[in-house]
Order: structure tokens, then C-alpha cells, then sequence
């Protein structure tokens, strides 16, 4: 059986990435960005004022000196005329420094009676001047093919005049979900019927990976049914299907990738929950067959499709973040797979403590709802309070 990781590293050999398209900077977060980003601009553009106060030569500073006061430049303006020997200029945040002047000294640390000014000691050169260049210098490269874009970026890119960024297509993803006992929203489920939860589910895990959900909707274990509804997949950049890829007699998925010209690349993965998790390509594209649990589905889906998706959009961190924390009550992991478990995750005296978000069945998606991470868990080990445990976190802890 692979582990994990060879199993990632086999979908990772087999995904390309996706064109790019021009989207308009606003539309542009969270989106990957397709283009080295070099300035063309000089930021600030000349050596400002960070205080409201007046500008003034250096040597000339010291307690007692009196400077008269020449002119004002405000933000917006340029200076009128440079500043000569003993002389100074009123200045407010943002504002151009004239030339001659070196520093500035804040409003509040001058008696002022204009046009004169009493100096109480001493400033420095360089004192509350933001030179120029001081943020980015024409040439600079900014940002690097791959970035994604938040918003400290978006103000970047807003800052070199850039309206408009070459960013990676999203990938379109079609969704199935499979099983004749399924009734899909909008239908009361008959009395041999569950609730159809993983096309949902698995549809705003595409989203929050950045891609954009095709709808599938249900297809009943049946051959042929399967093999239509992945033949309408094919518009999409990739196939995920759930359910039906286990060794019943009704597991068809399989088969039905195979019937639709699939070539199958793997199977069984070394993982609890999920096991069974089936990836191939279908004319190049990607498809992936994850197990029919509700939380089988999301854990499969988190472990192997996410990273797929994100390497197609071109973004060189595939992994979530990792956490150290300690295990706030027993955490037991029985059997020869390795364990993904549903954890909270709390700070008590620095430490993030794991707590199990109850029971683990892995049709239990409650428990996943409670879940700030997977805690990572080796094969037959029971961990007891206060043992380290390493934590995948899947969302933000603020939330
Ligand atoms: P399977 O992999 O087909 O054996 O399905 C495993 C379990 O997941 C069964 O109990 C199914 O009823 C359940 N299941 C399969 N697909 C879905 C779905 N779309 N929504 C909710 N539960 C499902
Ligand atoms: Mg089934």
C-alpha cells in the first residue's frame, strides 16, 4: 500500500498547469499570479515628510537656534524654492522635501512664531525623511511568478500602476457523487435515502482551493449511468467523483473511469480515514475517485486534491501549515494505517493544545465541522496527555 506521500507525489508527476488569463486587479484576490511582477516606478518618487513640522538643514539644528521660516508645501505640491543656511520650511506628511533640507523637525518639538521658529535641540539628518526609493526602487522585482494575491499585493501592484495581472485560469472541476441511496438536495430522501452531503461539500473544498465546481450531481451504481455522467465531466480541467470505489460488488467508479477511457494510476492509499482513494488521468486531465464517507471524502480530498489543484494554479506551497501542539487528553490511533484525526485546537499557557472533536467514524462530518486541523498519528500509537503531536491546520484558529 503507498503512503501518503507517494501517492501525492505520483498525482503532483501527473498535473500540469493551466493557461493564464488578464483579470482586473480588484477581481484578482486569491488568485496566483502568472507573470514576475519588475517596477517600473520609483516609490516614494522623492524624499517626503513622515511628521507635519518643518524642514530643515541638520547642521543647522541645535537648542535655541532660531530658523526663519521661508514657505509651506503641503502633499500635492512641490516645494517653491529650495532652503538656504538658517532658514527653514513649514511641511506636512507626504510633502516633497525642498532641496537644501535634509530633516524634519515635528511641530511639537518647535516654539513657533512665525516666521520664526525656536529649535529645542538637536535632529538628526535623515530625521522623519522617507527617502526616495525607500520602498521600491525602479527595476525592483516585486513579486515573483507564483505569489499569491492578498492584499498587502493587490496595494502593491495598485502602487506600480498596474490595473490589470496575468494570473493562473482556475481549474473547472466537475463533481459526482455516486450511490443509488443518494437523494439530492431539494428532494426529501425516501426511506431507503441519505442526504447527498459530498457533492457540497466537495464543491466548496474546489472553491476554497481556488477552483471553480461544475455540478455533476447523483449518479445511481450503475454502469452506465457513472460512465454518461463522466463523459459530461470531460469540459472540465479535472474529475472528482466520491463513493463506489471499494471492492463491493456496486463499487463502479473504477470501471467505469476505465470504460470511459481512463487510465488508472493508483488505489490504495496507507490512511485513516479513507483508504480507498483512486486517481488517474482521462486524456491528460486528472480524475479522482474518493471513498464515499463523508469525511473520507473531505480528509482524500484535502490530502490529494487540494495540493493538485493549487500545483495547477501554479503556487509553489502546496502544503497547509503544520503545528506543533501537545495532545490535551488521550489520542489513540489503533490499527496499521496512519491517522488523520479531527482535532480543536486551543492556547493554554502557549501551548495549542489537541483535543479530539469526538467520535471519529468517518461518516461523522459534524466532527469535521468542530475541527481546526488533522492530527497526524502513526500507525498503533496511543498518545497520552501532554505528548507532542503534529496538527495539519485547515483553517484560520481566529474563526
Ligand atoms: P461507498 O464508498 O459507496 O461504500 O460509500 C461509503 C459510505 O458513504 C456509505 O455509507 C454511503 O452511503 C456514504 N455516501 C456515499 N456518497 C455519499 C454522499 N454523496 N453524501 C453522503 N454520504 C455518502
Ligand atoms: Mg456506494
Amino acid at each position: 500500500m503507498l503512503s501518503v506521500e507517494e501517492a501525492l507525489a505520483q498525482i503532483l508527476s501527473r498535473v500540469r498547469p493551466l493557461a493564464t488569463e488578464r483579470v482586473d486587479l480588484v477581481a484578482s484576490l486569491g488568485r496566483v499570479l502568472a507573470e514576475p511582477v519588475r517596477s517600473t516606478r520609483l516609490i516614494p518618487p522623492w524624499p517626503n515628510s513622515s511628521m507635519d513640522g518643518y524642514a530643515v538643514r541638520a547642521s543647522d539644528t541645535r537648542a535655541g537656534a532660531a530658523l526663519t521660516v521661508v514657505g509651506r508645501v503641503t502633499a500635492g505640491a512641490l516645494p517653491d524654492r529650495p532652503i538656504g543656511a538658517g532658514e527653514t520650511m513649514r511641511i506636512f506628511t507626504g510633502a516633497p522635501l525642498p532641496g537644501g533640507a535634509d530633516a524634519v523637525v515635528p511641530q511639537e518639538d518647535v516654539e513657533a512664531a512665525e516666521p520664526r521658529v525656536t529649535l529645542r535641540g538637536v535632529t538628526e539628518r535623515g530625521a522623519y525623511v522617507r527617502p526616495a526609493g525607500e520602498d521600491v526602487c525602479v527595476g525592483d522585482l516585486v513579486l515573483e511568478a507564483g505569489a499569491v494575491l492578498g492584499a498587502a499585493e493587490i496595494g502593491l501592484l495598485a502602487t506600480l500602476g498596474r490595473s490589470q495581472v496575468e494570473v493562473s485560469r482556475r481549474p473547472r472541476v466537475a463533481v459526482l457523487s455516486t450511490g443509488s441511496e443518494l437523494a439530492d438536495l431539494g428532494a426529501e430522501p425516501g426511506p431507503a435515502q441519505i442526504p447527498n452531503s459530498n457533492s457540497y461539500s466537495l464543491m466548496a473544498q474546489v472553491m476554497e482551493a481556488g477552483g471553480t465546481a461544475i455540478n455533476l450531481g447523483v449518479a445511481p451504481d450503475r454502469l452506465d449511468v457513472i460512465g454518461e455522467r463522466i463523459r459530461r465531466g470531460r469540459e472540465a480541467d479535472v474529475l472528482v467523483s466520491s463513493a463506489g470505489v471499494s471492492v463491493g460488488d456496486l463499487d463502479l467508479v473504477r470501471d467505469a473511469l476505465v470504460g470511459a477511457g481512463a487510465e488508472l494510476h493508483l488505489w490504495k492509499v496507507n490512511m485513516r480515514p479513507g483508504k480507498p482513494i483512486t486517481f488517474g488521468t482521462l486524456e491528460n486531465r486528472p480524475v479522482f475517485g474518493l471513498p464515499g464517507n463523508p469525511v473520507s471524502a473531505m480528509v482524500t480530498f484535502e490530502l490529494f486534491v487540494r495540493p493538485a489543484l493549487l500545483a495547477m494554479q501554479g503556487r509553489r506551497r502546496l502544503a497547509r501549515p503544520r503545528v506543533h501542539a501537545i495532545a490535551g487528553e488521550r489520542i489513540a490511533n489503533h490499527g496499521s494505517r496512519r491517522g488523520y484525526l479531527r482535532v480543536s485546537l486551543a492556547e493554554r499557557d502557549g501551548r495549542l493544545r489537541a483535543r479530539l472533536t469526538g467520535e471519529q467514524g468517518s461518516g461523522i462530518l459534524r466532527s469535521m465541522v468542530a475541527a481546526d486541523g488533522l492530527a497526524v498519528v502513526a500507525p498503533d500509537t496511543v498518545l497520552g496527555t501532554g505528548d507532542e503531536v503534529e496538527v495539519i491546520l485547515l483553517r484560520d484558529l481566529s474563526r
